[in-house]
């Protein structure tokens, strides 16, 4: 989109910058900064203050200061070492000492008996004060020269504070007198949080007055940061709306087999899975593509609203594929929904990267027919040789396990294709704006009504004897079992080693009880003839690695064991958790630590017995692991702010959410003044990018 030439100076070459040459232009892109506006947007992170003194005292030794003196004498040396210049303030005796300066320099800038301001730390060395290398040597009148506060900036090597001091002031100047008239805050908000304009809040940023200006609580800061937020909302409506521009057709339910399969269920759906199947069914039936994330807590039947959704796509004879992380859930799937859809004319394939080259090749061919309607897979489901008849809807499921590029490579794929994301993993509201701000968003907020709470007990490894043998009562009484290997970093053959060991002493102990591996080093077929004798009920204890640890669904295995706890992380605890209590029995959880185990260890462990929501869970999690890394690793792919902070400009972002929503709901297309100042920003904050999504003219 082309710059306004307002906008120009600020977006000019480094070069033009006094003081700029090519070894700082090196140094600055390390600092982020490739234009001049960027100087602006880099904030000083403390304040150096300079104290007028009349005639110094031991008080304000390592002080910086200002003062007037006389020069009294020059000591120049004749070999290399510092020059001292003695000078007084009319009372004490003080030099002035420089290591580089050239003879002529000094007698220029410091004459014998004149009177100068100057200024640096002042410090005392044998007895008499000094100040090595004053940074500021002003005549008289040039007092005001010499700033009273300065602004310090974070910077590296080769740039000195004086320079981009220099540098942040230059571009000051050429900010647009004009660019006040393009106020893009709306009055509302900008009298609510009584904030400035943009130009002077970052003038004044860049020439604080107090510490408190450039605090994270300054309002100036505040301003600019809730700029930065406004910018990225916008941005992202403005891709979500285009996304919506290319209008599918709209697909009228009939219900026919989405009925069918109702009756078929055991159950009845909990209101929440009505409401986002209804609310799926609402979006399928629009013009506009469907962009919509499932949030919903393990166990909470996410897979249900899945079948439904890609039913409701088959009923109007598209095709519908659901990607999900793991071959051992793609078979589970799969499974799951032929039971209800073979004899319902609708016809389920699998596809997944292991599968063998022939079934591979039939499968493909299906697909490409048109004569597979659900398509289930992992993201072998993407590659290049797949090619769909009429790809119309994709489900993600543990959306969490793929990232967000995958997300939106996907929404590329097809023009008029309809996406659908679940996830287990709770997002705090911050997260969840800045991350699918762009996306609407279903809860399942209650669970099937058959549920009972899973009993979480914590043990100590060396009760694990007493554990093997209750485990040999409640095998006999017919439970099934997980039991969980502990997460070993160093890769997957001392995982292996782990779990052999493990299973030798638990076949020893328990003789009659049929136990059975499950790792990721084992063949496609072998991991799902498990599976399916562990869900026929033929395997009593199924001996695990993390594989289980998404989605995994056997209702009547209501026992699961953890080894060495200690080491996952509470979320990956509490998704494990969630393979049991899924059937109609009381189930448990015993979580074991190793004799090792920090105080902290085991106190995380209790969140876990004390609190069985997930949302909660990550909320204690987050606190736990203090500011440090509050985000952790699944939820990568977070934009990158540079003026904002995600955890203290909380509320900046739901009002930026709040006004980006209101001002593309009434002015789509920025046109106008209004749209014209948005525009503004856009360029400013580096957005302009979604402004060619725009419909111009
Ligand atoms: P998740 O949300 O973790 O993906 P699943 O979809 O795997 O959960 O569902 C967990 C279990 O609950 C499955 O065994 C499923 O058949 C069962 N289930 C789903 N919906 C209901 C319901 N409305 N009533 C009873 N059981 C249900
Ligand atoms: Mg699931």
């Amino acid at each position: 989109m082309f710059r306004p030439h307002l906008l120009f100076p600020l977006f000019g070459k480094l070069e033009n910058l006094k003081g700029i040459g090519s070894k700082s232009i090196f140094n600055l892109h390390k600092l982020g900064i490739f234009k001049p506006l960027d100087f602006l947007y880099s904030f000083p992170t403390s304040l150096k203050i300079r104290k007028h003194l009349e005639i110094v005292n031991d008080f304000n030794e390592n002080e910086t200061v200002i003062l007037k003196i006389r020069v009294i004498k020059h000591n120049f040396k004749n070999f290399k070492g510092p020059i001292s210049i003695e000078v007084t303030d009319g009372f004490n005796k003080i030099n002035l000492i420089f290591f580089n300066a050239k003879n002529d320099w000094i007698k220029r800038n410091l004459p014998i008996n004149q009177e100068r301001f100057v200024s640096g730390k002042l410090q005392k060395y044998m007895d008499n004060f000094q100040i090595i290398h004053p940074d500021y040597i002003e005549t008289i009148n040039d007092l005001d020269k010499i700033p009273e506060i300065e602004p310090i900036y974070s910077l590296t090597k080769g740039i000195s504070q004086k320079v981009f001091f220099n540098c942040v002031n230059q571009i000051l100047q050429l900010l647009p007198k004009s660019i006040n008239s393009y106020e893009w805050v709306c009055k509302k908000r900008l009298n609510a949080m009584n904030w400035t304009d943009h130009a002077s809040s970052l003038k004044r940023i860049h020439a604080p007055k107090t510490i408190n200006d450039i605090s994270l609580n300054s309002n100036f800061r505040l301003r600019l940061a809730y700029d930065e937020l406004l910018s990225h909302q916008l941005s992202l409506l403005i891709a979500r709306n285009f996304s919506k521009k290319n209008k599918k057709k709209r697909r009228i339910s009939t219900h026919r087999i989405s009925t069918l399969i109702r009756k078929k269920l055991p159950f009845s759906l909990t209101k929440s899975q009505e409401l986002c199947i209804a609310e799926i069914q609402s979006d399928l039936s629009k013009t506009d593509r469907m962009y919509r994330l499932i949030q919903g807590d393990v166990g909470s039947g996410k897979t249900l609203v899945a079948l439904f959704a890609m039913i409701l796509v088959a009923e109007n004879r598209g095709q519908s594929a659901l990607m999900v992380p793991t071959d051992i859930l793609a078979n589970q799937h799969f499974f799951n929904f032929l039971q209800y859809t073979k004899d319902a004319g609708i016809n389920t394939v699998l596809l997944t990267g292991k599968m063998k080259t022939k079934e591979k090749k039939e499968t493909l061919e299906i697909i490409k027919s048109g004569k597979a309607d659900l398509i289930i897979g992992t993201h072998a489901l993407f590659q290049k040789g797949v090619l769909f008849k009429k790809l119309e809807l994709v489900i993600i499921d543990e959306q969490h396990k793929f990232g967000v590029k995958q997300r939106h490579d996907l929404i590329q794929k097809g023009e008029n294709l309809d996406i659908l994301v679940m996830t287990a993993t709770p997002i705090p509201r911050t997260l969840e704006l800045a991350n699918y701000g762009d996306m609407d968003i279903s809860k399942i907020i209650d669970k099937p009504l058959n549920r009972k709470k899973i009993d979480t007990s914590i043990i100590s490894e060396k009760k694990i004897d007493k554990l093997i043998s209750r485990l040999f009562e409640i095998c006999n009484n017919g439970a099934q079992a997980y039991w969980v290997c502990p997460l070993i970093e160093d890769g997957e053959k001392s995982e292996l080693v782990a779990i052999e060991k493990r299973l030798s002493i638990l076949n020893k102990f328990l003789p009659n009880i049929k136990i059975e591996t499950l790792h990721g080093k084992m063949s496609e077929e072998q991991k799902s003839y498990i599976m399916t004798s562990f869900m026929a009920g033929s395997i009593q204890i199924l001996l695990a690695t993390t594989v289980i640890e998404v989605g995994i669904d056997v209702p009547n295995a209501n026992v699961i064991i953890i080894e060495a706890a200690e080491r996952f992380g509470l979320a990956q605890l509490h998704q494990l958790r969630g393979r049991v209590g899924r059937g109609e029995k009381k189930s448990n959880c015993i979580l074991i630590y190793s004799k090792n185990v920090s105080d902290q260890g085991k106190e995380r462990l209790e969140v876990l017995r004390k609190f069985d929501n997930g949302f909660d869970i990550a909320e204690k999690d987050l606190l736990m692991r203090g500011g440090g890394n509050p985000i952790g690793p699944q939820q990568s792919g977070i934009p990158k702010f540079k003026i904002a902070n995600l955890e203290f400009d909380k509320d900046l972002l739901y009002y930026a959410h709040e006004d980006a929503s209101e001002i593309i709901k009434n002015n789509k297309n920025l046109k106008s003044k209004d749209g014209e100042n948005i525009r503004i920003l856009l360029h400013l904050m580096n957005r302009d990018k979604s402004l060619s999504l725009l419909e111009t003219g």
